[in-house]
């Protein structure tokens, strides 16, 4: 089930013993407009490359790669990904754009012990995560593209420039790793994360009406139940602060 609301088809992350964020590909069909949501683990380009092509997507119809946020799990293929499709643009939040085009990858890897890690297990050097950024998205902005309509939510805590697409009129949302199934929410305690400001997030996305739920891991959800994103803030209030 690709394809799991009009215009939105889902790929699902391939864990390793680092998980690997799910790729979301927004865009009518007949638009011949899409994007990219999240890239992924490094070495798994291929592999959402291959199974965008077979949803039968043609790579020269993807227009930009939109980043919820740019923590390891979700950007380590991007550049796999972009030697594929070179024309599509690179979007995030303004917050996370500075950043990544400064070459500053604290926030990628979130913290010291995990960068070096990561740079032994996967040959990575520093640098590897600089990229321009095209489009500095900002709180409050509508990006219509692909015959849909999104809202851009600014929703820190999890992460500096952690943003949610919200599409209004399907009731769907696509959150990063903010709010999860499950009663589950982002960890907080990465750098540029704080548990206070990942509240007011989720309460915020608590006033949407969501009916689809698009997390960056995990299940899905369709035909989530009113107030659950509420009812999972609420869960969590006593550490988040
Ligand atoms: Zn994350
Ligand atoms: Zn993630």
């Amino acid at each position: 089930m690709p394809e799991i609301t009009q215009g939105v088809q889902f790929i699902q992350g391939q864990d390793e013993f680092i998980p690997d964020s799910h790729v979301y590909v927004i865009g009518m069909p007949d638009s011949r407009d899409f994007s990219i949501v999240d890239a992924g683990l490094m070495g798994k380009g291929g592999y959402k490359i291959q199974t965008i092509q077979k949803l039968g997507i043609k790579l020269s119809d993807i227009k930009r790669i939109i980043m919820t946020h740019t923590h390891l799990d979700h950007i380590g293929c991007l550049k796999e990904i972009r030697e594929q499709i070179p024309h599509a643009e690179l979007w995030i939040h303004e917050d996370e754009a500075n950043p990544i085009e400064k070459g500053d990858e604290r926030g990628v890897y979130g913290m010291e012990m995990f960068r070096t890690m990561c740079q032994s297990q996967y040959g990575l050097k520093s640098g590897d995560f600089k990229f321009k950024v095209d489009r500095k998205l900002k709180e409050g902005e509508t990006l219509d593209i692909g015959s849909l309509s999104w809202e851009v939510l600014h929703i820190p805590g999890h992460s500096a420039g952690s943003i949610a697409l919200y599409d209004r009129s399907q009731k769907v949302l696509i959150p990063g790793d903010v709010v999860y199934a499950d009663y589950a929410i982002g960890r907080f305690d990465l750098h540029g994360a704080d548990g206070s400001v990942l509240k007011k997030s989720l309460l915020r996305l608590a006033d949407l009406e969501v009916e689809v739920l698009l997390p960056g891991h995990n299940r899905v959800v369709k035909g989530v139940k009113p107030g659950y994103i509420r009812d999972t803030a609420k869960q969590w209030a006593p550490y988040l602060r």
